[in-house]
């Protein structure tokens, strides 16, 4: 049997789901590709800078280095418009406290707490990734992201990433830790080709680290205080380099937390970089006495959107910034923003099933295509800023559901994509999620959509309605639906341009 791509489908503007939906399956299985231990010398500090303004394309680093991270959509701001991630909760146990964690929750490195993951065993979790590779065409990535640590608790996630390696070669794997039992697992995760590590530091002064981690549980003993903050900055600092020493990948996330850290991430970005990151993710503080964290309970406050930017801003010309997390749960499954985790609840699943490659492989085959002609919408776009040659600064509100277009209706939006732009560039630096969508949840939740967007200058999307048109205007807020499907580059730079752009000179001036 073969496949078939409803060319029709794919040629209109169109979202990623639209697309998904385009694919038939199904091909004969195919003889899976081993999957080769990384090789290459660790990136150099700072390789893989984009251009200002722009994400990292082929052309800003080593073709194979942009081989390794461009379907990656944490690692790659341009891999996460078409590309899907999955967590498996299966290591619980944790070595530590972080003020910011109530393991009842979710994990905070990684999740948004609040709601108690589905644990899953080494099999399960399998399974799981099978389904879910089976029905989800854009997923690359698995991640082991907590609640609890990936190194710690080795034991269930070694046995879980062998398995699905050996059944699908192609995905990434990914795990993310508190570095603290990090250096004792370097060797097998370089061995086991964990390409993607993410590790959490909040600070590299041992003295702001006793305000965030109470106590350490390590080589059999419980620290405190200066003792417990300075051998996790020293195994963090260890494991960060003995990873890149091997040339694995790695993502260094920090939890800004205003009046704590909030000063000090400057310094963490670059040391970290001088260790070879390769990205910095500077994520907030989610904060909430219902959570039932230290910091929750004691009114520690998480920060604004505009004091994350301006932290951001102040690492910049270190090691990259990652400005597109989600914070996402500890079960997510999809595109970032997305969640279709409760899809694959394990009572869905059944109990013998196997690797189906073809809506993936299908998939990949038209998002080249369509990453292509991406590349060169991005290009005209940033021509048509730099020609509209204005010193005007504006932030551009998106409503998307991926694919890289404005293709989402206003009162559907759970979230805006945030770009800054000007005739010097556009840079992505943010999402501002909102509490209830405007469909369903009419002038409360519009207040809250206007509250979520303070800053903005500009709102697109596929359509909106004139009551919330208006209402967005009498607010201060400029929008339009005039790009409904456009690329989202092209759309801000041809607004940009017809707002903001030197009027032709009078004739005979
Ligand atoms: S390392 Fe993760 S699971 Fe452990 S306490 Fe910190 S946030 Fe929670
Ligand atoms: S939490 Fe951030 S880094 Fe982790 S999978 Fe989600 S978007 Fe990627």
């Amino acid at each position: 049997m073969g496949f078939f791509v409803s060319l029709d489908a794919l040629q209109r503007p169109t979202s990623v789901e639209e697309m998904r939906q385009a694919l038939k399956p199904a091909v004969p299985k195919r003889a899976a590709p081993k999957r080769a231990a990384p090789k290459m010398a660790a990136p150099k500090p700072g390789a893989g800078s984009p251009k200002l303004g722009t994400p990292p394309a082929p052309g800003d680093m080593p073709a194979e280095l942009w081989t390794r991270i461009q379907d990656h959509p944490c690692y790659s701001q341009e891999a996460h418009h078409y590309f899907a991630r999955m967590h498996v909760a299966v290591a619980p146990a944790c070595n530590m406290q972080c003020n910011y964690c109530n393991r009842k929750f979710d994990c905070a490195n990684e999740s948004r707490p609040g709601v108690v993951s589905e644990k899953l065993t080494p099999n399960q979790a399998f399974r799981k990734v099978i389904a879910v590779a089976n029905e989800v065409p854009q997923l690359s990535v698995l991640g082991i992201a907590g609640p609890g640590d990936a190194c710690y608790d080795w034991r269930r996630t070694k046995p879980t990433f062998t398995a699905v390696a050996e059944a699908i070669p192609d995905l990434k794997l990914c795990l993310s830790t508190n570095g603290l039992a990090l250096p004792d697992h370097v060797d097998e995760i370089a061995e086991m080709a964990i390409d993607h590590v993410t590790i959490t530091i909040n600070m590299v002064d041992p003295q702001i680290g006793t305000k965030i981690y109470p106590w350490i549980f390590h080589d059999r003993k419980r620290y405190t205080g200066l003792e417990a903050s300075t051998i996790l900055h020293e195994r963090q600092m260890l494991g960060l380099e003995m990873l890149t020493a091997r040339g694995v990948l790695v993502k260094v996330n920090s939890v800004l937390i205003p009046g704590v850290n909030d000063e000090h991430l400057a310094t963490v970005n670059a040391e970290v970089k001088k260790r070879g990151a390769f990205l910095h993710n500077i994520m907030p503080l989610i904060s909430d006495p219902a959570h039932g964290t230290h910091f929750g309970l004691t009114g520690q406050r998480g920060p604004t959107p505009a004091e994350l930017k301006a932290v951001q801003d102040a690492c910049a010309g270190g090691a990259n910034l990652m400005r597109h997390c989600r914070q996402c749960r500890a079960d997510a499954v999809g595109l970032l923003g997305e969640d279709r985790g409760q899809e694959f609840s394990l009572a869905t699943i059944p109990h013998d099933i196997t690797y189906d490659p073809a809506k993936r492989e299908a998939y990949r085959a038209v998002i080249a295509r369509e990453r292509d002609d991406h590349r060169r919408a991005r290009h005209d776009a940033g021509a048509a800023l730099r020609a509209a040659g204005s010193a005007t600064r504006i932030l551009v509100a998106v409503a998307t559901q991926g694919g890289a277009r404005v293709n989402q209706h206003f009162g559907h939006a759970k979230e805006f994509q945030v770009y800054e732009a000007s005739s010097a560039g556009m840079q992505y630096i943010g999402h501002r999620k909102v509490a209830d969508q405007y469909c369903g949840g009419g002038d409360a939740a519009l207040g809250a959509v206007i509250e979520a967007l303070a800053g903005v200058d500009v709102v697109l999307c596929a359509k909106i309605g004139d009551c919330p048109q208006n209402m967005l205007r009498a607010a201060g807020l400029k929008v339009s639906d005039a790009y409904a499907y456009d690329y989202i580059e092209t759309a801000i730079g041809d607004y940009y341009a017809n707002e903001y752009g030197a009027p032709p000179l009078a004739l005979g001036a």
